[in-house]
């Protein structure tokens, strides 16, 4: 097997019990290839940061194997693990200068100060901090100092390189301008890379693959492709898109469901064995906000929805319209030349971008 293709972090059915009893990990399996950049993300709580430092060695694995590069790795101590890790509060030492908080792991390693100069000098172009090293950390911006936490891990060469929501302490500006410096600086140094975000953005625009988290389990794991197109469950579906899918709960009848007047055959766009398995079942009915279209194409196979309008948001590059289809909200998200001047609107959505989920499980059924 070639190198690239083998496992360099393995996650085997690894858990978090907390002293106190709480389960916060349960059963997390993963295969991190070399080089990969894999984005946890997932609510408040999910379980995270739980994951990812136990992978740094600041917190203990209750059950399960963690290997690096084939090794088992649960008893080694965090500086044996080869890994780096960048905190959200970026933890710069306040009375040294950027050259220095740079410098300060390779000086404890006892790196030749000629090693570290040139070192240094490398990080600090790849940052754009070159003209900053003398400053103290005080007298830098929010995104300079993140940019120095970065460094400062990026500097050791390590094998496995943490980020723990390093965003989020910046402006929503900074951030966006961080997000693209961040996935540079993983093409130039082809770092393995584990990144904790509770946003779906910058898990969607960074990843080469996302693992979405919820209340201590592994939800997906796919790349962004796979978890926008198609989701397992509700609870990915809704995470994962902005504004989220529309879920409309329905029951499916003789081949067709119903939302209010609007009767959706779904013989064409359904195989009928999954018909028959749910006739007279309970399922959400999904269809992204993006998904639809205002102008008929009979080109496309679509289902045809009426509905009221009672909402307009225009953003600039797309507009949001905040319907009602007979006691259903919903939002669409639309061609901002497309505004419609009345309050009653009919639209048509692709049967491709059609999703249905038992409503029980939750699961994808198509
Ligand atoms: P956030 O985005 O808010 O940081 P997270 O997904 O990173 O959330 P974790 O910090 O991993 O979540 O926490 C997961 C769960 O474990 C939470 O319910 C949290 O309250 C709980 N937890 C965290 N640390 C401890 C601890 N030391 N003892 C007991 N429970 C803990």
């Amino acid at each position: 097997m070639a190198e690239k293709d083998t496992a360099y972090l393995s996650l085997r059915n690894i858990n978090k019990i907390y002293p106190n009893g709480f389960h916060a990990v349960h059963n997390f399996n993963l295969d991190v290839k070399k080089g990969e950049f894999i984005v946890f993300v997932g609510p408040s709580g999910c379980g995270k940061s739980t994951t990812l430092r136990m992978i740094a060695g600041l917190e203990n694995i209750s059950k399960g194997d963690m290997l690096i590069n084939g090794n088992l790795a649960n008893e080694k101590g965090p500086r044996e693990r080869e890994i780096a890790m960048v905190f959200q509060s970026y933890a710069l030492y306040p009375h040294m200068s950027v050259y220095d908080n740079l410098a300060f792991g390779l000086t404890l390693q006892g790196v030749d100060e000629d090693v570290i100069e040139q070192r240094v000098m490398k990080t600090a172009k790849i940052l754009g901090l070159t003209d900053y090293l003398d400053r103290k950390p005080r007298a830098l911006s929010g995104g300079q100092r993140q940019r120095v936490a970065v460094g400062r891990a990026i500097i050791r060469k390590v094998g496995i390189f943490l980020m723990d929501e390093p965003l989020s302490n910046l402006d929503a500006k900074q951030r966006v301008t961080m997000r693209s410096e961040i996935t540079q600086i993983h093409r130039e140094t082809g770092a393995t890379t584990i990144y904790v975000t509770h946003d779906q953005t910058e898990a969607m625009t960074m990843a080469d693959r996302i693992v979405v988290m919820k209340e201590g389990y592994i939800q997906q794991i796919g790349t962004p492709y796979d978890l926008y197109f198609n989701p397992v469950n509700t609870f990915v579906a809704s995470f994962i898109g902005e504004p989220p899918m529309n879920l409309i709960k329905t029951v499916i009848r003789d081949g067709k469901l119903s939302i209010g007047k609007n009767v959706l055959d779904l013989k064409e766009a359904v195989k009928k064995d999954v018909l028959d398995k749910y006739n007279g079942h309970e399922v959400f009915f999904g269809f992204r906000p993006e998904a639809v279209a205002l102008i008929p194409d009979s080109s496309v196979p679509s289902f045809t929805l009426n509905c009221d309008v009672e909402l307009t948001e225009l953003l600039g590059d797309s507009a949001n319209i905040y319907i009602n289809i007979d006691g259903e909200q919903a939002i669409l998200k639309i061609d901002p030349h497309q505004m419609p001047d009345s309050d009653k609107l009919e639209f048509y959505l692709p049967a491709k971008s059609m999703y249905l989920f038992d409503s029980e499980t939750t699961l994808s059924i198509l």
